[in-house]
């Protein structure tokens, strides 16, 4: 199977972005064993629209198309792709529902509803994350897929629907193992494996940044599963041997259950003193069934006086080093740990922001204290980004892969 990549914005041309959704699809579709045979951008132009279908199908089977699939009249994707076809314009009732709960209770705005407007006789793509659908159209041999512009919905949108819709139309047998890493970012993921992603071919790997981790999938295609399983294993091993013990499981491993069974299995008892995550860490290992088994207590000592009141911290400490401090983070996981009988007591303290921020004491300073009983108390210094919200969710994520790691 031939495909060609359709990139549908007068924004293309004038370089306003870049079409990262050309090179999203092309490796995509080189995972799926089908080979795209050019790249082409076109404005938002009736005529040559029609002519860029006319070309590219004139080269290969497929079409993948992004952009253009909005409400406003300068998106045309949709209505010059059913003309192209002989079809009429049809109202998607199933996509018209979808908009209209996604927007409850707020005001529509007149021109929404082309937004569900489909070409006749199409194959819905859903949209999860936006309005406007994906189609699929096929007709006389050729296949037109029309994807969104915006990268956010497009990508989850061809993952999800797209590539089952695909794989059908391939033989091949397809395999895919995603390793789940912390603490390092994206970027530093694909710079350390910056010549195995360039290189990539069948398997490919594809990066997917999350809020506190970052998600390696990688994918292999080959007559069977066995043969596209032994495709993956020397590249997983190579991934394995650049990125260490930042990998902390693959597929559907969570990282606080694996602490609390490791915990259970060497007889620990936990108890938590959270500051600036005000309860999330706790929560993060309540979600899991069980966790009663190991978990103790949770307490949230907010203020100085609920540290001292707590966990026995004396002013004196508060006063000398401040609530934010590698010190006071020792000293809340040992006091936690002394007050609720734990064999293990975990901390968090620092400025989640926006407010309160000093040049010695940044936004984002978080110290995580960790102690197990028997040995030296440890803390970690961490300088994180984000919002309030991102910094709190970050540090929870970084509390648990020092516990992690420390076990
Ligand atoms: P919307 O419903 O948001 O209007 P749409 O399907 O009509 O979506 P466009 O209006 O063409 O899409 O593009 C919306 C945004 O998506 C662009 O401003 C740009 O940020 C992004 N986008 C569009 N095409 C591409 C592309 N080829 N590569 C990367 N980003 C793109």
């Amino acid at each position: 199977m031939t495909a060609e990549v359709l990139g549908i914005g007068t924004e293309l041309l004038l370089g306003d972005i870049a079409n990262t959704n050309a090179q999203f699809i092309s490796q995509e579709l080189a995972a799926l064993g089908i080979s795209v045979y050019g790249h082409t951008a076109v404005g938002d132009n009736r005529a040559r629209l029609t002519a860029a279908l006319e070309h590219s199908f004139s080269k290969a089977d497929m079409i993948v198309a992004c952009g253009g699939l909005g409400p406003t009249l300068d998106d045309i994707t949709k209505e010059v792709s059913a003309a192209y076809f002989g079809r009429e314009m049809v109202l998607c009732e199933k996509s018209w529902q979808a908009i209209q709960k996604r927007f409850s209770g707020r005001k529509l705005s007149h021109n929404v509803k082309r937004n569900a407007m489909v070409p006749q006789g199409s194959i819905l793509l859903p949209n999860d994350y936006g309005s406007a659908p994906g189609v699929c159209i096929e007709q006389d041999g050729k296949t037109l897929i029309l994807l969104p512009g915006p990268p956010h919905e497009l990508k989850p949108m061809f993952t999800q629907y797209a590539v089952p819709f695909l794989r059908k139309k391939t033989n091949l047998a397809f395999v895919s193992r995603t390793l789940k890493i912390v603490g390092v970012g994206e970027s530093q993921v694909e710079t350390i494996l910056s010549d195995l992603i360039e290189a990539q071919t069948n398997p490919t790997i594809a990066p997917y940044a999350k809020l506190t981790e970052v998600a390696l999938r990688i994918t292999a295609s080959a007559t069977d599963e066995t043969a596209a399983k032994q495709l993956i294993a020397p590249v997983a091993k190579e991934i394995y041997n650049r990125l260490g013990q930042h990998i902390y499981g693959e597929g559907d491993a969570c990282m606080a259950s694996d602490i609390l069974q490791r915990l259970e299995s060497l007889n620990h008892t936990l108890a938590i003193a959270e500051s600036c995550t005000g309860g999330l860490l706790t929560s993060a290992f309540v979600d899991i069934p069980g966790s009663s088994n190991v978990l103790m207590e949770g307490a949230i000592t907010y203020s100085n006086a609920a540290k001292t009141a707590r966990l026995g911290i004396s002013n004196e400490m508060l006063a000398t080093y401040g609530a934010v401090s590698p010190q006071v983070a020792a000293a809340m996981a040992e006091g936690v740990a002394r007050t609720s009988g734990t064999s293990i007591g975990i901390s968090t303290t620092g400025i989640a922001g926006p407010g309160g921020g000093t040049v010695d004491k940044p936004v984002g300073l978080v110290y995580i204290g960790m102690h197990i009983n028997g040995k030296a108390t440890q803390t970690k210094e961490l300088r994180l980004i984000g919002d309030r919200n991102e910094i709190r969710a970050r540090a929870v994520v970084a509390a648990m892969d020092m516990m992690r790691l420390a076990l």
